[in-house]
């Protein structure tokens, strides 16, 4: 019999999980060991998760080594890599030796696209369909389908009429176009943005990027890592990767800073945002002082630092106030801030133009290019770096219904509920990672992939050595939490930009805080609800 069957049910699966990014592979390696009988369906060609969607010139990832890898050393033991900041390629071979290591592939199905799941009450089975093969039944239906699996273009960017060559990041084919000598547009300047500017302005005829608010990037510090070092480094993983998952959580090497950024002097307060920005990586956005996201005036401090920096960089006036505004567009860190390599240094080159959404909107694609209400731009190729329905879009695509035939995506058409960014009321047996109201965005991904993986392992190991079968978050307790995470933005400066974090990049989604902004914080409330018996949840 099945770990967690009843005769009525040995067909199904203890756990269906859905995606296979760090999330999913994570779970898949737990759940195995812990004996649950356990299947992965991954809609892509391979293992990756984002990094197999994200194939654009320029892709690689904000997090630094070894942050950014799992932590069990039969993964790590055998595996170097070749930069501090990883490439996509690069990303897509480290989860080849990842299936290597850990021999996932096995209870793994590719390119099989998870298209609905319903809720059975009678049985407390979940019966998922997916776009080939017969459905499946689980006890378990444990999305892991991340925060960007739903790319996002505006209705305006339509480009069926568009004769050159488009594509959204998030669908860039691996034999994609070479930009060299060739007319490139680039509309959206997030992290994917900034990334593909950087290489289209290397050997584009033109490059003209359609800018509607600035990006606050800040400098990668990128540079190639040798094997040796990382032999020696490794002597101390045990310990980094420790460090890694335990509070603050995210990066081994960003501490919780203690102090606030008026509690020192002008002088001080300037040694600490140099030293951060040398560092590079996320150092200066969350490694400086503790109210840089609470604070206006502390915050301005560093939007000032990483304002005079940036423009020093930058030759033309007007591309300057463009790009590094005197006063903030937004406060510094509210919207996610990119690492860039040579980004700025792109708007000094002939090549390269500076188009401000803002003050020039774009009216449509049409068969040549992008017009704007001034002018007509001619492209060849055209990138869509537009971003995603965030947060949320990867579970709502799915069908997932509960058993009076409720949609997940009805459910939440008022605002997103979940309790602990893990379970919806209403919709018993489901656990997803790396979903809405937990850190997510704000937390290294692999590290949240483990920490939340864990939870639910012990969850489910809980369930099973109690005889429950159903485990189900409860009205009271969706409330609560939602509501905690209203009060979380209302303290913060977060609300206070159009961001994803905030829901507002997609037309008609309710505004609201979709990730937990404190990882240490977040653990303690987790394992807080764990300890007694998983409050906020009915087991039976
Ligand atoms: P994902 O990696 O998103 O994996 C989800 C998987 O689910 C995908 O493979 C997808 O194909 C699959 N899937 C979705 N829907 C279905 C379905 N219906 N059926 C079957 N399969 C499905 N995080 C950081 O911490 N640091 C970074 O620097 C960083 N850089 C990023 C850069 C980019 C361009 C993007 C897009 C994201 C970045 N992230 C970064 C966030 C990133 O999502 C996480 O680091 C990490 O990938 C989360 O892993 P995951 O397994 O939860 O989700």
């Amino acid at each position: 019999m099945n770990a967690l069957s009843s005769p009525a049910n040995d067909a199904a699966l203890d756990a269906l999980i859905v995606g296979a990014g760090f999330s999913g592979l994570y779970l898949l390696y737990r759940l195995r060991v812990r004996g649950f009988r356990v299947r992965l369906f991954e809609a892509s060609s391979g293992l990756g998760g984002v990094w197999q969607s994200n194939r654009y010139p320029g892709a690689r990832v904000d997090s630094h080594v070894p942050n950014y890898e799992f932590s069990m050393e039969e993964v790590w033991r055998d595996w170097n890599w070749t930069e501090r900041f990883p490439g996509s390629e690069e990303l897509r071979r480290y989860f080849d030796h990842v299936d290597e290591a850990l021999a996932l592939r096995a209870d793994i199905a590719l390119n099989t696209r998870v298209t609905a799941a319903r809720f059975d009450d009678t049985q407390a089975l979940w019966r998922i369909e997916t776009d080939r093969g017969e459905p499946v039944l689980a006890r378990f239906f444990l999305p892991c389908t991340g925060f960007a699996s739903k790319p996002y273009v505006p209705s305006t960017l339509e480009t069926d009429r568009f004769e050159g060559v488009a594509h959204h990041t998030a669908a860039w084919p691996l034999d994609g176009p070479s930009f060299a000598g060739r007319r490139v547009g680039v509309i959206g300047t997030g992290a994917s943005g900034v990334q593909i500017v950087q290489e289209a302005a290397k050997d584009a005829a033109h490059l003209t990027v359609f800018q509607r608010s600035p990006v606050t990037a800040l400098p990668m510090q990128q540079r190639k890592l040798a094997e040796a070092d990382q032999h020696e480094a490794k002597k101390d993983y045990v310990e980094v990767f420790r460090r890694r998952n335990t509070p603050p959580g995210s990066f081994y090497d960003i501490d919780r800073p203690e102090k606030g950024a008026m509690d020192v002097s002008d002088e001080a307060r300037r040694e600490v945002f140099e030293a951060a920005w040398q560092k590079g990586g996320f150092h200066f956005w969350v490694g400086t002082f503790n109210d840089i996201l609470m604070s206006e005036t502390s915050n301005r401090t560093a939007y000032d630092f990483w304002r005079d920096k940036t423009r020093a960089r930058l030759r033309d006036q007007r591309v300057a106030d463009l790009l590094a505004p005197t006063k903030p567009p937004y406060p510094f860190g509210t919207k996610r801030p990119s690492l860039e390599q040579d980004y700025y240094e792109a708007f000094n080159q002939d090549n390269v133009a500076l188009i401000d959404l803002h003050t020039e909107p774009i009216i449509e694609i049409t068969p040549s290019g992008v017009r704007t209400s001034a002018r007509d731009c001619d492209l060849d190729i055209l990138v869509l770096a537009t971003g995603f329905d965030a947060n949320t879009g990867g579970l709502t695509q799915i069908d997932i219904r509960n058993a009076v035939g409720n949609s997940l995506g009805d459910h939440w058409s008022d605002g997103v509920q979940t309790h602990l960014g893990f379970a919806v009321a209403g919709f018993p047996n489901m656990l997803f990672l790396y979903g809405p109201q937990s850190p997510t965005a704000f937390c290294n991904g692999p590290t949240c992939a483990e920490l939340q993986g864990d939870w639910v392992v012990s969850c489910l190991e809980h369930l099973r050595a109690n005889g429950f079968t159903r485990i189900e978050a409860t009205v009271e307790a969706a409330d609560r939490w939602t509501a905690h995470l209203d009060d979380l933005a209302a303290g913060t400066l977060l609300s206070r930009a159009d961001s994803w974090y905030m829901a507002a990049n997609i037309p008609g989604k309710k505004r609201q805080l979709l990730n937990y902004p404190r990882t240490d914080a977040y653990l303690e409330l987790i394992n807080a609800s764990a300890a007694h018996g998983y409050s906020g949840f009915a087991l039976s």
